[in-house]
């Protein structure tokens, strides 16, 4: 989710500290700074900002009112605060400064349907867009994780389309996660000269091209040595070349 910023604060003014006097924006509503003072890094902490503590009061509350039960303090470490002048935006529905809750969670719900449409239709990729057609290689997921009673997941089995497939396949593995993955391996893998590769995670490894942890060379065993760590699509598993999952067509 993007970062909330009112309507009446301007990106170029924000400040990484703010002043006291200041009029903040801060969980949709506007606060008036009252105190900023240094805070010492704490035991194992390491940062490029220093660290600061902050006390605000609601901002259409008196300043000098003694009664602080709805001042707030913390402690921050590295943000942008957007600076309101004196006289800001606020919904008349709720109160918030703008955009409120309301307009965010409406926004933020219809992006998601924007999402969800893509993976609507069967037989249609939703990272390109484009039909799968017969002829290209592609990967299936009966369950549809994304749009709900939807068709079974169809990706293209192509670099333009692998980041697509790889995040729905992380999705996808959140609610079936005993099922093996196909475009995530995370071992550490060994290139060899001859066309196959050795794999940390040996035969759970999914397959040459999944994401993995680190990527050499062999040293000295083949003659000639690969000329690149990635191995190529069709290279083998030494340990045992495993059925990939899930179903995948390659008549290609
Ligand atoms: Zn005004
Ligand atoms: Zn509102
Ligand atoms: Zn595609
Ligand atoms: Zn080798
Ligand atoms: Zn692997």
């Amino acid at each position: 989710m993007r970062t909330w910023w009112p309507d009446g604060a301007k990106h170029g003014a924000a400040k990484a500290r703010p002043e006291v006097g200041d009029i903040i924006g801060h969980d949709f509503k506007p606060w008036r700074v009252m105190e900023v003072r240094d805070s010492p890094l704490r035991e194992g902490e390491s940062t490029w900002h220093k660290p600061y503590m902050l006390h605000l009061r609601p901002a259409h509350l008196d300043t000098w009112r003694t009664a602080m039960d709805e001042d707030i303090h913390g402690r921050v470490v590295g943000m942008r605060w957007p600076i309101l002048g004196e006289h800001y935006p606020v919904c008349v529905k709720c109160g918030d400064l703008t955009p409120c809750r309301e307009i965010v969670a409406t926004e933020t719900a219809a992006r998601s349907a924007e999402n969800a449409t893509r993976f609507e239709t069967a037989g249609v990729c939703p990272a390109c867009e484009e039909v799968v057609t017969h002829r290209q290689q592609s990967v299936t997921w009966q369950e549809n994780v994304v749009a709900i009673l939807g068709p079974a997941v169809t990706f293209h089995l192509r670099n333009k389309c692998f980041w697509g497939a790889y995040e729905y396949e992380q999705k996808w593995s959140r609610e079936y996660p005993d099922r093996p993955l196909r475009f995530h391996c995370g071992g550490d893998l060994v290139n060899h000269g001859d066309g196959t590769y050795e794999c940390s995670r040996e035969g759970d490894c999914p397959g040459p091209t999944a994401r993995h942890r680190l990527w050499s060379i062999c040293s000295d065993c083949c003659v000639p040595r690969p000329r690149h760590c990635e191995p190529g699509p069709n290279a083998t598993n030494r340990i045992q070349p495993q059925l990939l999952h899930p179903q995948e067509s390659s008549d290609a």
